[in-house]
C-alpha cells in the first residue's frame, strides 16, 4: 500500500498486516463475515459493513485485548488509522505518561479513549451528541473495565470545548477530535467534493450518520471553533488536537491558528493504504516540543545538488579545497553573489550565498556586449568584464584568504566538528602559488552552453557534441529547466527586446515575485520552525542569518542556498542546498559552476 511506509514508526500495522487466517479461527463473528478460498485463503469484502464491523472488533481484540460491540448503522473506525493519531499524541505528550484528555465525539466505539487507556493508562472525559453512540460508547468502556477512567457525558451540537468545560477547573494535558467533515449533504456524497475525501477509503464502506459526518461549515469551522475557545481556555489544555479529513482545511486551520497568534502549532500526516489524514495540534505553552511530520521530512528533503571536482578541474594543479575555494570564491565574486563563510578548512569549506540577480545565464550575451563595448572604448561595467588586468589586480584578495580563512573559521558556529581539527590547522596554511595556477582565460572566457545549446542538462563539452549528460549529478529533469529558460528568451524577444544588445531584462524576469527580501527569508525560516518542518540546514541558517546579519535588511534575494566544497576519502565535491527563493536558479548555478570546473581538454 502507497502510503504505509509513512505510517507512524511504532505502528503495529506498518510491516504487518492483519493475518486474517489468524482471526478466522480465533474469532467467530470474523469467521462468519469472512470467506475462505479452496486454497484456505481468507478473504473480506471491505464494502460489507458486517466485514467492516468484524474486522475492527477482532483487530481491537487480538491486538489490544480491547473488545467493542459497533452498530451497523454508524461510523466503524479503522484501526490502524486511529492508532496513529494516539501515536503521534503519544509523540508530544509522552508514552506512558499519566495523562488526562478530553476526546470531543467518542463515537459508538468511542475508540481513541479506548486505545489511550490502553495503551498508556490515559483517562479522558469524552462528548458526544448522538444517543446511540452514547449508549455503545458506554457499553464499550463497561465491557472493558474502563469505567473509573473514561467518562462520555452528552453534549449539544454547538458545544466543543467551553461547554463542556464549563463549571470545573480541571486542567487536562490534551484534546482530540475526529470531527464531522462535511459542511452539508452533496459535500458528503461527493458532489461538491472530490471522492478522496470521503471518510472511508474508496475501497471501503462508509456507515457514518448524518450527525457523525456533517457539521455546518464542515471541518474547518469545526476546528476553528475549537481554536476560539482554546484562546479563552488557555494552558488549561496544554495541547490541542484535532484529525482533519480533507487536505484543504489544513492550510484554512493554519491560516486561521496564525490569525489568531496561536503561538505554536504543528500539522502531520496520518498514512494508511491510500489514505491519507491530517493531525493539527497548537498550544499556548512553549514548552510544548511536537514532533516531526516523518511524511514532511522524507518528502520535503531535496538532496543537494552535487559535483564531483575532477583533478585538473579549471586547469587548477593543486587538488585542494583551499585552491578550489579560492578559486570559486572568485567566481561568486564575480557572480555579484554575496556570500559569507560559515566554515573555512582544509577538507571543508562552507559557504552561504545569497544571489540577487540572475548574473550566471546569457553569459555570451555579456560578453558580446563587452566586447562592443571594449571596441567603442566605453568602460566596462559588468563584474564578470575584468580583463586579464583587472584580474590580475584583483589577485591580491587570494593573499587574503589565509585571513578570511582564519576569521571565518573563528566565526564559525556551525556544529560540522568533524571537519574542524584538520581544518583549523590547515586554516592557517598559506594558499601559496595559487595565483600562477588561475588560467587568464578561464577569467575571461565563458563556456556558453546557455546561449548555444539552452539544454541546461548538457555538460559544455558534450553540449557542443549534442549528447545527453549522464543526469547523476542532478535531482530532477533539467531539460525542462532549460526550456524555461529558452521560453525566457523567448519572452524577451516577443517584447521586441534586441537580445544582442541586453541582458539586464534576463534579471528583471526572475525579478518580482520570485525575489524575496532577507526579512521575508527570515519569516520563512520562521514559520517552517513554528510548523516544525525546517530542516536543520535552515534552523542553522536562520540563527546566522538573524544574528548576523550578513545581508542588508532592504536588499532584496533570489536565492538563498548553502555551498559545500569538500575532499572525502581524496575525491573533491562540490554541494548546494537550497535554503530559500527560487530553486531552479540554484541548478543554474551549479550548472554554471560545473561549466567552470570542466578539466580542460590538452
Ligand atoms: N471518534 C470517533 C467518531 C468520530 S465521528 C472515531 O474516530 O471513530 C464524529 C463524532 O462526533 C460523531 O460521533 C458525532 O456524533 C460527534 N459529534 C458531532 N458534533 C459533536 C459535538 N458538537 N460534540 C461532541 N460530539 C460531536
Amino acid at each position: 500500500m502507497a502510503l504505509n511506509k509513512f505510517m507512524h514508526p511504532r505502528n503495529k500495522y506498518k510491516s504487518r498486516k492483519p493475518d486474517f487466517k489468524e482471526l478466522a479461527a480465533k474469532y467467530d463473528y470474523f469467521q462468519d463475515a469472512s470467506s475462505t478460498s479452496e486454497t484456505g485463503k481468507v478473504t473480506i469484502d471491505f464494502k460489507d459493513p458486517i466485514a467492516a464491523r468484524a474486522l475492527t472488533r477482532a483487530l481491537l481484540e487480538h491486538d489490544f485485548g480491547v473488545k467493542v460491540s459497533l452498530p451497523l448503522d454508524r461510523l466503524i473506525p479503522t484501526v490502524p488509522q486511529r492508532l496513529n493519531y494516539i501515536l503521534w499524541l503519544e509523540d508530544i505528550i509522552g508514552q506512558e505518561t499519566p495523562a488526562r484528555g478530553i476526546d470531543i465525539g467518542s463515537g459508538s466505539s468511542c475508540i481513541y479513549p479506548l486505545l489511550g487507556c490502553r495503551q498508556n493508562g490515559w483517562s479522558f472525559l469524552a462528548s458526544e451528541v448522538d444517543d446511540e453512540n452514547i449508549l455503545f460508547a458506554r457499553k464499550n468502556i463497561e465491557q472493558n473495565a474502563m469505567g473509573d477512567k473514561i467518562k462520555v457525558v452528552k453534549v449539544t451540537e454547538d458545544t466543543l470545548l467551553l461547554g463542556l468545560l464549563e463549571g470545573s477547573t480541571e486542567t487536562f494535558d490534551f484534546s482530540m477530535c475526529n470531527p464531522p467533515f462535511y459542511s452539508d449533504h452533496l459535500e458528503a456524497q461527493g458532489i461538491t467534493t472530490a471522492r478522496s475525501d470521503d471518510r472511508s477509503d474508496a475501497s471501503s464502506i462508509s456507515t457514518a450518520s448524518e450527525v457523525e459526518s456533517i457539521a455546518w461549515g464542515g471541518e474547518v469551522r469545526f476546528v476553528s471553533q475549537m481554536i476560539e475557545e482554546s484562546l479563552q481556555l488557555k494552558n488549561r489544555i496544554r495541547v490541542y488536537t484535532s484529525l482533519l479529513g480533507k487536505k484543504n482545511s489544513v492550510q484554512a486551520v493554519k491560516d486561521f491558528l496564525q490569525k489568531k497568534k496561536v503561538p505554536k502549532f504543528a500539522t502531520t500526516e496520518f498514512c494508511q493504504g491510500k489514505t491519507m489524514r491530517w493531525g493539527i495540534a497548537w498550544t499556548f505553552d512553549t514548552t510544548v516540543v511536537f514532533p516531526k511530520s516523518a511524511f514532511k521530512e522524507q518528502k520535503n528533503a531535496k538532496p543537494p545538488l552535487v559535483c564531483s571536482v575532477q583533478r585538473g578541474a579549471a586547469g587548477l594543479q593543486e587538488y585542494t579545497v583551499q585552491t578550489y575555494i579560492w578559486f570559486l570564491r572568485k567566481l561568486v565574486e564575480d557572480l555579484k553573489i554575496n556570500y559569507y563563510t560559515k566554515h573555512c578548512g582544509k577538507f571543508y569549506t562552507c559557504l552561504i550565498l545569497q544571489a540577487k540577480s540572475n548574473t550566471w545565464s546569457h553569459q555570451r550575451r555579456k560578453r558580446r556586449e563587452r566586447e562592443k563595448k571594449m571596441n567603442s572604448s566605453e568602460p566596462l561595467d559588468t563584474p564578470d568584464c575584468k580583463t586579464i588586468e583587472n584580474a590580475r589586480a584583483a589577485e591580491p584578495q587570494v593573499k587574503d584568504l589565509k585571513e578570511k580563512c582564519s576569521e571565518s573559521f573563528e566565526a564559525s558556529v556551525d556544529n560540522e566538528s568533524e571537519h574542524s581539527k584538520e581544518d583549523e590547522q590547515s586554516a592557517t596554511k598559506s594558499t601559496g602559488d595559487n595565483e600562477k595556477m588561475l588560467h587568464e582565460d578561464e577569467i575571461m572566457d565563458e563556456v556558453n552552453v546557455v546561449k548555444e545549446k539552452p539544454d541546461l542538462g548538457l555538460d559544455s563539452e558534450e553540449a557542443t557534441k549534442g549528447k545527453k549528460r549522464k543526469s547523476t549529478d542532478y535531482e530532477t529533469d533539467l531539460d525542462n529547466k532549460s526550456k524555461k529558460l529558452k521560453e525566457n528568451d523567448e519572452a524577451l524577444s516577443s517584447d521586441g527586446v534586441n537580445k544582442d544588445k541586453q541582458c539586464e531584462p534576463v534579471v528583471n524576469l526572475l525579478k518580482g515575485p520570485q525575489m524575496l527580501s532577507r526579512h521575508q527569508i527570515v519569516q520563512q525560516f520562521k514559520k517552517e520552525q513554528a510548523e516544525n518542518s525546517a530542516s536543520n540546514a535552515v534552523k542553522k541558517t536562520l540563527s546566522f542569518y538573524e544574528k548576523s546579519e550578513p545581508f542588508s535588511e532592504n536588499e532584496e534575494c533570489l536565492l538563498l542556498c548553502k555551498f559545500v566544497l569538500k575532499k572525502d576519502e581524496g575525491e573533491m565535491s562540490l554541494a548546494l542546498t537550497h535554503l530559500a527563493g527560487n530553486r531552479e536558479t540554484m541548478h543554474q548555478i551549479m550548472q554554471f559552476f560545473k561549466n567552470k570546473l570542466s578539466v580542460p581538454s590538452t
